[in-house]
Parts: C-alpha cells; structure tokens; sequence
C-alpha cells in the first residue's frame, strides 16, 4: 500500500493528478507534449491555459503578468531586489529560514531593512506592528514551512508594494491576491511539482526597470511570455493538471475549507494529547505544516516505530528545528489526517 505522505515537499501529488499526468506524457497517436517545441501551438496553449486558470481561480485583474521561471523560489530571492523599486527601500520581515535568505540575498544587492523578526523566539510567532512607511517594497513569506507559522492577517498590504513568497500555501485559501504587487512561489507544494517557480506580477512595477542581465529581467521575461529560454514545460503540465483538479474540487473556498477541517482535527490532537505539544503560538499556527514535537524525548525512538508501522512517512521536522511536522498541502485527503491523527491517540507512555 502507498505510504501516507506527509513531506514538506516536493509533496503528495492526488492519484488523479498523476494518472492524468501519465496519460499526457504518453504519445498516443503522436509526439508527447514533452517532446514538443516551445514555439509550437500545443505547448503555446498550455501556457495560455495554465495562465487564465490561475486568473480565474485567484480572480487576479488584468494589471497582473503571470511568469512560469525557472530556478526556483530561490532565484527570487535576487530578482525581487534587482528588479522591484530599486530606488527607494528594500523592506523584509524575518519570519523564518526562508525569509532570512531573502533579506540576505536582498543585502548582497542594496541596502536592506528588516522591520521584524522573531529569529530571537525561535521563530514561533509573526512579528505584529510593523513600522512600514509604505515606501519601497515589502517582502514577506506567508507561509514558513520550517517553522510552521503562517499569516493570517494582511492589513498592511494597502500601504504600498507587498512583495509574497507564498511557496507553501499560495492556492491553499481564497484571499485577496490583487493587493499584492508580487506573488512567487515554487510549484513543487500546491501547485505540482518542482522544476517551474510561479511568479505574479503588478505590470506598474514593470516600468523603468534598471538594467539587468537578461534572465533576471521581469520585462524580459514578460515579453517573452515565459519563453525567454526554454522554459519548465513539464512543471507547466503539472500545474495545469493540478489547477483542474482544484476546479474539480469546487474551487478555493472548498479546498480552504479542507485544509483547516484537516489543520483543526491535527491541532486538536496536539492540544489534547498528554505527550505532544506544538511548537507555534496558538494564533500564528499554520494551516499547511503542523509543526509539533514530543514532551518527553526519550519517547522519540518508540513513536517512530509507531509511525513506521503505520506506514506514515515525511513526518520528521526539519533538520534546523527537529521534532515532526505534517504537511497538509491541498491533495492530502483528510482520510491521511484521520490515519495520523489515530496513531498518535494510540500512543501511550
Ligand atoms: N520559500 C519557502 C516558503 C519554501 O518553503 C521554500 C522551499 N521549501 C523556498 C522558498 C525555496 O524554494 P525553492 O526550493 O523552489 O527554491
């Protein structure tokens, strides 16, 4: 029987996805889509499609550029700097492992400014009352999935340009994405899997860009949609795939429905159960990696074999945190959660 996956990701992909995965990569009276040139129809169309799904879902207004780059979340962490508002401030909030190198690719390019952090707490709680001028940009990581925090409240997106690395939950709830002025996230969480990065893009930001080198270049990549090089065909394919399945599935506020039904039973769990405790402040937990350790050490190497016998796998927290953390990404069912959550109400001292 397939393990019950909870890896931070790359992460559990539905067995619908990949069946239908399976059926495009195969050629069946012709040439697979992997096998297609990019300048083609077919190829051409997917991108169009994968775009105006994603519009459609995240009911994003015309002033956004939709991008699929290569080089992950990470090389965001440089074009954002080069690119965005290059003459004012460069603003961050530290929030987590993934946010910290942002701000420090961010230095390595202009000055920057980190206007709150938690580092000093271990990082188990979103800073509150930012100071933000609304000059500049302002980065944020909405979803840290090492330390298991997540937004829940986006007031200060009105001040000015909010720059979001939503890598680990963009897709995962229905929110107002058009006060963003950038929105990137690697594909390999809710949207597929890895290879491609998803960037949203304010075309207002686009004007009087500086120059760069081509490839770090949003208008380049802008006027080439996407096609600047050779671009993630594969990762494309997944993602449309996965976008039809959350249509299937009813949409955002059915899937955001899902994903705090299976948040709240795991919570409740952690909550109630004598051996485990979360990591998190109670208002800051997040919805997509339930992060949560065991009281008591020394019952590690039981609880493991538990897991094991169980066939559970992914559950071990990051090496910088320890402990466990289950990530509840959109196509775990909630019937994953039911099995995790048994097995721990079974575990006894
Ligand atoms: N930001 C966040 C919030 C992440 O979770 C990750 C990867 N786990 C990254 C950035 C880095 O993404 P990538 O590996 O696609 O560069």
């Amino acid at each position: 029987m397939k393990p019950y996956n909870f890896y931070a990701g790359p992460s559990i992909l539905h067995p619908d996805v990949i069946k239908e995965a399976l059926s495009q990569i195969e050629a069946k009276n012709g040439l697979s889509l992997l096998e297609l040139s990019h300048r083609g129809k077919v190829v051409q169309q997917l991108f169009k499609n994968t775009q105006s799904k994603l519009r459609e879902l995240m009911q994003l207004d015309d002033k956004f550029e939709i991008l699929f780059l290569h080089g992950g979340a990470s090389l965001q962490n440089c074009m954002i700097p080069y690119n965005i508002c290059t003459q004012e401030s460069a603003n961050y909030i530290d929030t987590g492992i993934w946010s910290k190198k942002s701000y420090k690719e961010s230095e390595i390019l202009r000055p920057t400014d980190v206007l709150g952090s938690s580092a000093e707490q271990n990082y188990d709680h979103i800073p509150k009352n930012i100071n933000w001028d609304g000059k500049g940009y302002l980065h944020i990581t909405t979803n840290n999935t090492i330390s298991g925090t997540q937004f829940h409240n986006f007031d200060f997106v009105e001040k000015g340009v909010v720059v979001a690395d939503m890598s680990s939950d963009l897709l995962s709830q229905s929110m107002n994405f058009n006060s963003f002025g950038v929105i990137y996230a690697g594909l390999q969480k809710n949207l597929g899997t890895a290879g491609g990065t998803l960037v949203v893009i304010d075309k207002n930001l686009l004007e009087d860009l500086p120059q760069v080198p081509n490839m770090l270049n949003y208008k380049k990549h802008v006027e080439a949609n996407s096609m600047l090089n050779t671009p993630p065909v594969f990762a494309v394919m997944m993602c449309n795939i996965v976008l039809n399945w959350i249509e299937k599935q009813g949409g955002l506020h059915v899937i955001e429905k899902q994903n705090q039904l299976k948040a709240k039973m795991l919570y409740d769990t952690i909550d109630s159960h004598k051996l485990f405790e979360g990591f998190v402040q109670l208002e800051d937990r997040s919805l997509m990696n339930v992060c949560f350790k065991l009281e008591d050490d020394s019952l590690k190497e039981r609880f493991e074999t538990s897991l094991e016998n169980n066939n559970i796998v992914g559950l071990n927290g990051h090496r910088s945190k320890g402990g466990y953390r289950a990530s509840l990404y959109n196509q775990l069912p909630l019937s994953h959660v039911e099995h995790l959550v048994k097995v721990m109400n079974n575990f006894k001292a």
